[in-house]
């Protein structure tokens, strides 16, 4: 397969034709949120401008064209996931709003005293409150499973931890503190031959390979629109048809019904009892642009882009001294993270420095506080590619951090001098 022509990409992102104090921006924080490419700019620009109207109830053409955008976007999902069907592919806002969706609708429905949902120290905070809160309500437990030192998950301690009380497994697919890229396909095995379900957290993942939910055997799996060079406020649940049938839905209001009454109201079929009131249906048509942007590029082409990046990212900061990298899976997406020891600088000191050379990566605790408790840090400076990233970027980085030390380094030994100039 051809690398990719960093170059040809680039362009067709707008933010990089600007410039941060006359400089080319760095843009190192893709697993916060991606850039969006111009065609995805222009086809919610083209939705807005030449289709907008109320889906699923209009008569008119133009209502009918919005109703078959969104749902071609729906298909669109449906075909990037290898799902059986559309109609279990529901959007939502979020990763976020997903997983609460599945805490909420099937764990109120199924949970009681006694049962066990299991996560791991990796999680984001989206998939570890949503199922603490759960838990509280319906008498069950939350029991985590650990991770070596090197950030990777103790599958001998996770075969522990299953047993028949464990009716749910969530767990991230990529780390997005460390980066780690969990083996999912193994744990959903292990998950089933005890009868529990599986819920995939891929917001981390979906930019960086191909996605296949029907190999993995996933019950559930999750993803913003946001991480994959698409809108904000757009996400996606997949769910089996037999699971999300069974679920009680989520939020009632339009659109989710088959007939109300003030004595009784039966539901729309999937995926309409899962998705109340008026969707975000330029963001759908943004998310299915990105889709369709990102396959033509070829998931491997960017995976393999990024491997190389993350390569060179390992080490080019391995050799600034005093720098620790935290996460030493073996298996990683482009995600690097890290802390300054000797000297020590503050992580959110470093990324103020940064940035003042235009250079963006994300600092703190990475919605991830019980992973940086494991860790014994507070937060890390993390910087994590996409697929405009070139060598270049990861050049700027580290010989900024380079000086940052050097410059740090110079003040100790004129402290230790006497201090200030003669
Ligand atoms: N899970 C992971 C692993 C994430 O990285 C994120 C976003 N940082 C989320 C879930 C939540 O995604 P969103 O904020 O788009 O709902």
């Amino acid at each position: 397969q051809a690398p990719l022509d960093v170059a040809s990409i680039r362009v067709q992102f707008p933010i990089f034709q600007s410039q941060t104090d006359g400089r080319p921006l760095v843009y190192l924080d893709s697993a916060a949120s991606t850039q969006q490419p111009e065609s995805v700019m222009g086809a919610v620009g083209d939705y807005h401008r030449l289709h907008h109207a109320n889906i699923h109830r209009g008569v008119y053409q133009l209502s009918q064209t919005a109703t078959r955008m969104y749902e071609e976007a729906r298909a669109a999902v449906a075909g990037f996931l290898n799902t059986a069907e559309s109609a279990e592919c529901l959007f939502t806002r979020g990763a976020t709003e997903s997983i609460n969706l599945v805490a909420f609708s099937w764990g109120n429905a199924c949970l009681g005293p006694g049962d066990e949902i299991l996560i791991s120290t990796l999680e984001h905070h989206s998939n570890i409150v949503p199922w603490q809160m759960v838990a509280r309500a319906r008498g069950a437990a939350v029991k985590v499973i650990p991770i070596t030192d090197d950030g990777e998950i103790d599958l001998d301690a996770y075969r522990r931890l299953l047993s028949p009380r464990t009716r749910l497994v969530a767990v991230n697919q990529v780390s997005n503190a460390l980066g780690t890229i969990n083996p999912v396909g193994d744990m959903i095995r292990e998950a089933h031959a005890v009868g529990a379900l599986v819920l995939v957290d891929g917001a981390q993942w979906v930019a960086h390979g191909a996605t296949d939910v029907r190999a993995l055997d996933a019950d559930f799996y999750v993803f913003s629109g946001h991480k994959i060079y698409g809108p904000t406020g757009i996400g996606v649940l997949y769910g089996k048809r037999a699971l999300l049938d069974a679920m009680p839905p989520y939020q009632g209001g339009g659109d989710m019904i088959e007939r109300v009454t003030f004595a009784e109201t039966s539901y729309a079929p999937l995926p309409n009892k899962f998705e109340a009131g008026t969707p975000h249906i330029s963001g759908a048509v943004g998310l299915a642009a990105a889709i369709d942007w990102v396959r033509r590029i070829g998931l491997d082409r960017i995976g393999a882009h990024e491997q190389m990046l993350l390569r060179h990212a390992t080490e080019r900061l391995e050799a600034i001294p005093g720098l620790e990298i935290k996460g030493r899976a073996r298996h990683k997406s482009g995600v690097v993270s890290w802390v300054m020891l000797d000297p020590p600088i503050a992580t959110l000191d470093v990324g103020t420095r940064l940035d003042l050379r235009g250079i963006c990566i994300r600092t703190g605790h990475h919605c991830c506080q019980p992973l940086m408790d494991r860790l014994g840090v507070s937060s890390t400076a993390r910087a994590s590619v996409g697929v405009y990233n070139s060598l270049e970027d990861i050049d700027a980085l580290a010989d900024a951090l380079g000086e940052m030390v050097d410059e740090e380094r110079g003040k100790t030994r004129s402290k230790a001098s006497g201090g200030g100039e003669s």
